[in-house]
Order: C-alpha cells, then sequence, then structure tokens
C-alpha cells in the first residue's frame, strides 16, 4: 500500500480521470523509489497537494518527524511526480548530507526511468534523448540526468546498483565519478 492513499491525493483536483491515473503512477513511483531504500529511513510522503502558485513541483519535508508533502501543478503534473517521490529517497540517504546538491539530477534520473516505463510518451524524455544523443556537455546545477544517465549507460538497473554501492560509499566526489567540474561543466 502506498503511503498516500487516495484520499490524500490531489484532493482539490476536479478532474477525477486525471487524478485517478496519476494516482496509479504516483503509486508505482512510491513503489519503485522505495526499492532503493536499502537499510536508509524512507522519508514517508503524507500527502500530494495541488499546487496553486509558483512554477515548479515541490517537495516540502518535515525534518522533525521525517515526512514529507508533495506539491503538484495539475496542468504540468506529467513525470514531475517520479522526481518528488524520489526526493523522499535521496533524503534518507547518506547522500543527501555529503553530496546534496546531486539531489535533483538523481531525482530527474529516476524520473528518466519512470517515465520510460510507465510514460514512454513524455517530452521530457524525448528532450533526454535527444541532448544524450548529441552528447552535449551539460551544467550540472541544472540538475540533469544527463551525467548519472551517461554513467549507467542509461540502464536502469545499473543506475540501480550504482545507487546502492553510493549508499556504502557517500564520501564519494560525484563530481569526480560523473566527470563534472566544480562549475557544472562537464571536463
Ligand atoms: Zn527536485
Amino acid at each position: 500500500m502506498p503511503d498516500v492513499p487516495f484520499s490524500s491525493f490531489l484532493t482539490t483536483c476536479s478532474d477525477h480521470g486525471l487524478r485517478y491515473s496519476f494516482y496509479d503512477f504516483y503509486s508505482n513511483g512510491e513503489a519503485e523509489a522505495k526499492s532503493f531504500v536499502t537499510r536508509w529511513m524512507w522519508w514517508t510522503i503524507q500527502q500530494v497537494l495541488v499546487q496553486e502558485q509558483g512554477k515548479s513541483a515541490l517537495w516540502i519535508p518535515d525534518h522533525f518527524l521525517r515526512t514529507a508533502t508533495i506539491f503538484i501543478h495539475v496542468g504540468d503534473i506529467q513525470g514531475s511526480i517520479f522526481h518528488e517521490v524520489f526526493h523522499s529517497a535521496f533524503a534518507g540517504s547518506p547522500l543527501f548530507t555529503t553530496n546534496m546538491c546531486w539531489g535533483d539530477s538523481f531525482c530527474n534520473t529516476f524520473q528518466y526511468f519512470m517515465e520510460q516505463k510507465y510514460m514512454p510518451n513524455s517530452t521530457t524524455l524525448a528532450q533526454v534523448n535527444k541532448r544524450i544523443a548529441k552528447g552535449q556537455p551539460l551544467r550540472a546545477d541544472s540538475a540533469y540526468p544527463d551525467p548519472i544517465l551517461f554513467f549507467c549507460h542509461k540502464d536502469y538497473d545499473q543506475f540501480k546498483k550504482l545507487w546502492v554501492q553510493l549508499q556504502d560509499q557517500p564520501n564519494v566526489s560525484l563530481d569526480q565519478l560523473f566527470k563534472v567540474d566544480q562549475q557544472g561543466v562537464w571536463t
């Protein structure tokens, strides 16, 4: 069972078809993200709400209770729901302290693989594939998944294996591992 019951999921979304279908995506994403958590504590997601203002989706933690609320724009819901779910895995990982700036890249990498599986027609997925095919160097500070995807040869199992290994080596420099220099330019 997902941590978030349907009754706490996009409660103010008036499009019920959309709400149901995204609850499916959410549930699958949450289960997949939890499978990345080995012995580290998972950050419980309590609710997913509609974001009325601002531009991006959000993962808002309660550091004391180790819970989080996700805010999503209904019009822009797509794969960002997977990204936000993975923030709970990242926040429970030692990498959260040692390599915090790589959090969004990991979340976007997870989103990439989830979209490949559950939303193969996603425009985000197409954009990432196009960039990778061109081999364009990218700035890591834009949180692109590209350096990690290159490293894992766009293979989900390799990504997962890498993630598990990194839990035991949280002090490794991910900038060095993924060949990105301090300004975030690919070297
Ligand atoms: Zn994020």
